[in-house]
């Protein structure tokens, strides 16, 4: 982009004043969960179990609009409605445009079929050489270690295969992803993902994680994760105790928005990095959840001050049924533009695009380079002055 449709850009989004947002409220005061002791509540398990996932018991704690009536109805064998009782204090009862409402409750929008959209946009299953194994990269993979989650994000790009379905769980599934790792030995990174890993047994991810650190050609770890945010009972010192002792191991953490950084969440995060554990994050850009300036660096602010680093911020992959998440990619762009220069360098992740048809991630942002000729580059700051820098 040239500077002139940068200055342009920057007229279209002004800065909106910060909408007051709701706070979390005590479990106990939602009639659902009135007689829930501490100990209860604390437990992971509990949590799960006691998941919100029909349109009755939500339609107690929120009132429901006829859009997400309809919407979970629909929502019922494909990516369910599965809501933490955690995530649901965290919910404003009173408004249908909270964004941590919009992220768990399906609506009737899931339904329509964009332009553009499929059930596989990044290709995955088209570059998978194994059972629950992507390989895209020449040095890394990226290992589905299950379908499961805490919570259904209606947004998610591996909808196709992620829900409340019985998958097989049996311990010799990832033999055949094992295997193939160990026969290349240009892998040296292995991203675990899913899914959420975490909402593995701790037995269950100690066995994946012994199998994959004794390939000696394996350098590298990581999990990403949504649980700190929706469930962060899961992160417990047991957990925390297990993951370090198969360090280094990083942890990428899915965050949209700044409401999610509670005290809860900061407590698990705080456990992970207290484990030794680097932490990085995850945003997806969502239209009318976190497409504002204001709310992107908020949440980016706080996730430092929990010791996450921002990472990635990705456009909305171009699912299906997710087209009412989707902005404009010149949104995404005007974000990086307002943070760049503008606030601490680690508070500003790199947006990317999946390349539709499994092109991986290609980074897009502010153009700072105006003019470039043999030895002398002309380039614009973040206040939009003009430097020259001659090699
Ligand atoms: C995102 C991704 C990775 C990791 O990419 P990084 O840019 O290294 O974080 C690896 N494999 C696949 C298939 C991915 O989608
Ligand atoms: S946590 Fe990740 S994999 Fe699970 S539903 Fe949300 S986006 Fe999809």
């Amino acid at each position: 982009m040239n500077h002139v449709a940068v200055v342009e850009n920057q007229k279209l989004q002004q800065e909106a004043p910060p909408r007051r947002l709701s706070r979390p409220q005590d479990y106990q005061q939602i009639s659902l969960f009135k007689d829930v002791n501490p100990l209860e509540w604390e437990d992971w398990h509990w949590q799960l179990k006691h998941r919100i996932r029909a349109k009755d018991e939500l339609s107690g704690v929120l009132k429901l609009t006829p859009e997400e009536e309809e919407g979970i109805k629909k929502a019922s064998g494909r990516l369910s409605m599965a809501i933490t009782p955690y995530w649901l204090t965290l919910i404003d009862p009173e408004d249908a445009a909270c964004p941590l409402r919009r992220q768990a409750v399906p609506t009737i929008s899931e339904n329509i079929v964009g332009p553009h959209e499929m059930a596989d946009p990044c290709a995955e299953d088209r570059d998978s050489p194994a059972p629950h194994l992507v390989h895209r990269y020449p040095d890394r993979v990226l290992l589905l270690a299950t379908e499961h989650c805490a919570m259904y994000c209606r947004h998610c790009t591996r909808r196709r295969m992620v829900g409340e379905h019985e998958a097989s769980n049996s311990a010799d599934r990832f033999d055949a992803a094992i295997e193939y790792i160990k026969a290349n030995r240009k892998i040296r990174d292995v991203l675990i993902s899913g899914g959420d890993p975490f909402i593995m047994e701790d037995e269950e991810i100690e066995n994946l994680l012994a199998k994959v650190r004794s390939i000696s050609h394996v350098e590298f770890l990581r999990i990403g994760t949504r649980v700190p945010v929706t469930l962060p009972q899961r992160i417990t010192e047991k957990l925390a105790n297990m993951l370090k002792k198969y360090a280094p191991i990083w942890v990428s953490i899915h965050f949209n928005h700044p409401k999610e950084i509670t005290k809860r969440c900061k407590a698990a995060c705080d456990m992970l990095a207290e484990a030794g554990l680097p932490l990085g994050s995850q945003t997806v850009l969502l239209k009318g959840i976190n497409d504002r300036p204001y709310i992107m660096k908020k949440l980016m602010h706080e996730l430092l001050q929990i010791r996450v680093r921002p990472y990635y911020i990705y456009q909305c992959d171009p699912v299906k049924g997710t087209q009412h998440f989707r902005t404009p990619v010149a949104v995404g762009i005007n974000i990086i533009e307002k943070l760049r220069g503008h606030t601490s360098g680690y508070a500003v992740p790199v947006y990317v695009i999946d390349g539709p048809g499994g092109g991986g991630k290609i980074p897009v942002g502010p153009n700072y380079i105006l003019s470039q000729a043999k030895g002398k580059y002309v380039l614009r700051n973040y206040k939009g002055k003009i430097y020259t820098y001659l090699e």
